[in-house]
């Protein structure tokens, strides 16, 4: 029986679906692809719903034009869409819009015109004809210009014999799905730690239909690749698809060569540098189930598996996971999420936890799963610091005399240096030395960062560029601006000059020459073609790069500067990846963090070596703040382009805030970062005790202060970033 009334979900900042009639002649199941009038226009949505009751009246509502000839969504996907939305706070029609990033995948597939042999013969039989006879003989089925330039004839023979019948056309998909990965392929033989981690995997989580959480523990170059490479293997054996993500693009060239040297053919990949062609033929490919596995970014949680059987998810303590722009959502707890709602499994791998994770983990909630020792002998690197009160630099000079002796003696050895430093650009600051003018964005309360090779001062925040000026702009005294500070283009200028001699690697995401160049750079590296590799946190994790033996950290403390919450965690992780690119082959290792708060517990827990007593005091801090995990918290922006009504609006707001057992509301406050993009800033945090749902709160809080004149609210439920 026909439903009457469906509801709609339209991929736009909508809260719920709509209505719509269902035309008799249409016949609509949950999750169908429809065209539905929406004001003057015409949009695809999805049906949500369908029912005989409305509490609408009937005649004013619309009707659903047509189904698209497209699969539907799964249930899977709609049910997760229906939880991210309630989770995050945000509207569910802009969570959907994320799981439709293609259009055109839901549109007719393009084929291609492709010939084949039918059993008519020639009228007339040339040389010519007779080698195109010959070639189609096989009964495959080619396109025009391959017949003509197998066969060495030209397109008009082809023509000929397809007028006579003695080809036929037939339309293929213009790309044929690529070769597919073999799970029974032999990786290495595991060593004993790696095959009792793999086992336990296997017996613990890999039961099919049940939601298990493992963390992968491993410290760096332990081999957790080699071990969920065995996961997932067997999962792809049982025909069911798997998801791998990895925190930024970078990495996901790594993965995907040794995943091919493994499977033998690649695994899909997902991320925002992908071609549209490309996406398209993915988001087919997952939807049919096509394509096994899949590696992304966080964005590919959002891909519509028909039968996904198990997510994996690499340096799971990564900040670069979380999406704080549009939905604000962190990759891994919606993976988790993701991996709860549909019953299957999920790894969190990674070598330095997030703290919410690890203590998941010690209270039972996740599978702990250890691999304590780095593959085939090789010794952690030893990490120490350098204490740069006693061990200064030159003035404006940014290394210091132990960190170049260290790197000298490497390099003389004939190995690898790698020198990092979290900043891109030449310098953080450029100011005036006659007027003390300092460079600043317009649309931003932020200073511009110069970059010399491109000779231009960039804001880090909104992308506003300009060229360095001349003369300052405030007092127009001519060569007067001075960079103040490093960033990891004046520490490359500052180690070329000391080290003449050697072949140096600048690497930072805002490269010049995009991927494909960073790529090249990577091989180079790895290759040993490169002596110093300087680098921001786009060098400090996941790479494997055999000949590096000195990582020097030139600011230790730049991350502990920021002061929230996870500073600590932070900066720990950070640096214990990066000293974690030193001696993963057989050389030994060392790392040299400058530092001038060499007794500072973070730099302790480093250089001691002692991980779990950074955790434990870690742990300890959290529960006695009531922060996360031990608590919610929520951040909420209020910006606009007009400070006045910005400071009302948040006022009012703050007035009209319920009071609620368990739920404290801090704020409003100029946001750190008061000015962004042209906009005014104001937050408010809110914390809440576990158990204690922020969502139901806020949701009540804000339905009844709606913003306007332009004013807008943001709502970061889990945040990462408190600027
Ligand atoms: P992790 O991800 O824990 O940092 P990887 O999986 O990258 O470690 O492994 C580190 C290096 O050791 C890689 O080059 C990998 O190929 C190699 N390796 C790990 N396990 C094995 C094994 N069982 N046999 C051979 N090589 C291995
Ligand atoms: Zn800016």
């Amino acid at each position: 029986m026909n439903r009457q009334y469906a509801h709609v979900l339209i991929p736009l900042a909508l809260e719920h679906p709509y209505t719509y009639l269902v035309p008799e002649d249409l016949h609509l199941a949950e999750g169908d692809f429809v065209q539905i009038p929406l004001g003057a226009r015409n949009v695809t949505g999805v049906i949500w719903s369908l029912t005989d009751k409305t509490a609408d009246e009937p005649q004013k509502l619309r009707r659903i034009i047509t189904r698209l000839n497209a699969l539907p969504l799964p249930a899977a996907m709609r049910k997760f869409i229906d939880w991210v939305a309630a989770y995050t706070l945000a509207p569910k029609g802009l969570v959907l819009k994320m799981a439709m990033s293609v259009p055109a995948a839901l549109g007719p597939e393009k084929t291609q015109i492709h010939y084949r042999l039918t059993s008519t013969k020639p009228e007339r039989s040339t040389p010519a004809r007779r080698r195109i006879l010959a070639l189609m003989s096989d009964g495959l089925a080619r396109r025009a210009s391959e017949i003509s330039h197998l066969a060495g004839t030209s397109a008009s023979v082809v023509k000929g014999l397809a007028g006579q019948g003695v080809l036929e056309k037939i339309a293929m998909p213009a790309h044929p799905p690529s070769k597919a990965p073999d799970p029974a392929a032999p990786g290495h033989e595991l060593s004993a730690d790696q095959a009792a981690a793999a086992r336990r995997i296997r017996e613990e989580l890999l039961e099919p239909g049940t939601h298990r959480t493992a963390l992968l523990d491993g410290v760096t170059g332990s081999g957790k690749t080699e071990v969920y490479f065995e996961s997932l293997a067997q999962v792809l054996k049982s025909g069911k698809q798997v998801l791998v993500l990895l925190p930024e693009i970078a990495l996901t060239a790594q993965f995907l060569k040794r995943f091919e040297a493994r499977f033998g053919a690649a695994p899909a990949l997902w991320h925002s540098a992908i071609s549209p062609g490309r996406r398209e033929r993915t988001w087919r490919g997952i939807i049919k189930g096509g394509i096994k596995i899949i590696a992304g970014a966080r964005s590919a949680l959002f891909l519509p598996f028909s039968d996904l059987g198990l997510i994996i998810v690499d340096e799971e303590h990564e900040s670069a996971f979380k999406q704080e722009d549009g939905v604000s959502y962190h990759g891994r707890d919606m993976a988790v999420l993701r991996a709860y709602l549909s019953d299957i499994p999920i790894i969190l791998s990674t070598a330095t936890p997030s703290v919410e994770t690890l203590n998941n983990a010690r209270n039972g909630k996740y599978r702990h799963i250890l691999l304590p020792a780095r593959h085939g002998g090789a010794k952690l690197p030893v990490i120490r610091t350098v204490d740069m009160r006693d061990n200064p630099p030159q003035k404006q000079k940014w290394l210091s005399p132990a960190l170049i002796e260290a790197a000298s003696q490497t390099l003389q050895r004939g190995e690898q240096v790698m020198l990092f430093l979290n900043r891109r650009g030449y310098a953080p600051l450029t100011l005036c030395r006659s007027c003390g003018h300092r460079m600043a964005c317009p649309n931003c309360q932020a200073w511009l960062v110069e970059h010399r090779y491109k000779e231009r001062l960039l804001c880090h925040h909104c992308g506003f560029s300009a060229k360095t000026p001349q003369a300052c702009p405030a007092c127009a005294a001519p060569g007067s601006l001075t960079a103040c500070g490093p960033g990891i283009e004046r520490v490359a200028e500052e180690a070329a000059a000391i080290f003449p001699q050697y072949s140096l690697a600048l690497l930072s995401s805002d490269l010049d020459g995009g991927i494909k160049k960073m790529h090249r750079l990577f091989a180079e590296i790895e290759a040993g073609k490169i002596d110093i590799i300087i680098g921001t946190q786009l060098v400090a994790k996941g790479h494997h790069f055999p000949n590096l033996t000195l990582v020097g950290v030139v600011d230790g403390d730049l991350g502990l500067a920021h002061g929230d919450m996870r500073a600590g965690e932070r900066t720990y992780q950070l640096l214990h990846q990066v000293a974690g690119r030193a001696g993963r082959a057989q050389a030994p290792g060392q790392a040299l963090i400058q530092t001038y708060e060499p007794e500072n517990p973070v730099m302790a827990a480093l250089t001691s070596g002692n991980r779990e007593l950074f955790y434990d005091r870690e742990i300890e801090l959290r529960r006695l703040a009531a922060l996360p995990p031990f608590g919610h918290l929520a951040g909420i922006v209020i910006s606009g382009k007009k400070e006045s009504l910005v400071t009302s609006f948040a006022r009012n707001l703050a007035r009209g805030a319920p009071m609620q057992d368990g739920i404290r509301v801090l704020g409003p406050a100029p946001a750190p970062l008061g000015f962004l993009r042209g906009r005014y800033r104001y937050r408010f945090l809110l914390k809440s005790k576990t158990g204690v749902p922020l969502q139901g709160f806020i949701r009540k809080w804000l339905e009844s202060n709606r913003p306007r004149h332009g004013i807008r609210i943001h709502i970061d439920i889990d945040p990462q970033s408190f600027l």
